[in-house]
């Protein structure tokens, strides 16, 4: 009997990017999961399934082993630390820049700067590593605003087109880093279930290309 797979994926524009190359790779949910209120998703293979849960759980999801691999952001990733899991394929899905912005015309604070964003992690790394102090406020969306209404000097946040933070009189400052979904796979599954991961791994980085 062909081994259980499991793959975690979040609904929202990596999902709608990561259907057609699992459709490559030769799987295809028997359900529409735009559509579907279900959490377990049956495939064409019978062996592997797919669960659909919130981005940011992802990464837990295959840390613990619940799901063998999953499809998460870059920032994601980095801001769960990459504990249990390996990162196997760049899916070049959804890139995107991770930046601060702020107004371009306004000139920082003497004293700690205020910083709102929803990954304390990564910007309590980013400005350690540049022996900056600052202030984190955690956000869990709608970052732009909170410059606006003077909750933090500035934000980090993604940047795609830009016109986010345009509308809202922002200016991306500083580069943290490049962005795109990469295709995770657990520690453990990689070990135990090691020929079916290595091929379906195979047959996704092929699909990418
Ligand atoms: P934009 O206006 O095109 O620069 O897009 C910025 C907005 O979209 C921000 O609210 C971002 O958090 C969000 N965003 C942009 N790119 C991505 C991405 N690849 N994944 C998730 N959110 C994104």
């Amino acid at each position: 009997m062909a081994t259980e797979l499991t793959i975690a994926l979040a609904k929202g524009r990596i999902l709608d990017e990561t259907l057609p190359l699992l459709a490559r790779a030769g799987i295809e949910p028997v359900d529409d999961l735009n559509s579907s209120r279900k959490l377990v998703f049956a495939t064409s293979q019978a062996n592997i399934k797919l669960v659909l849960i919130r981005s940011a759980d992802v990464p837990t999801y295959v840390q613990y082993g619940a799901a063998d691999m999953g499809v998460a952001g870059k920032d994601v990733l980095a801001e769960h630390g990459g504990e249990g899991l390996y990162e196997r394929v760049d899916l070049k899905i959804a890139p995107c820049r991770m930046m601060t912005a702020g107004f371009a015309d306004r000139p920082m604070p003497r004293t700690r700067l205020k910083v709102a964003t929803k990954y304390p992690r990564i910007t309590r790394q980013f400005f350690l590593e540049q022996g900056r102090q600052v202030e984190l406020i955690k956000l869990y969306g709608s970052m732009e605003l909170a410059p606006v209404v003077g909750l933090a000097d500035i934000i980090v946040d993604l940047v795609d087109t830009g016109n986010t933070l345009k509308a809202n009189g922002l200016t991306p400052l500083e580069h943290i880093m490049d962005i795109s979904s990469r295709l995770i796979v657990n520690r453990a599954s990689l070990k135990m279930k090691n020929q079916p991961v290595k091929e379906l791994v195979g047959k996704i980085e092929k699909a990418v290309k």
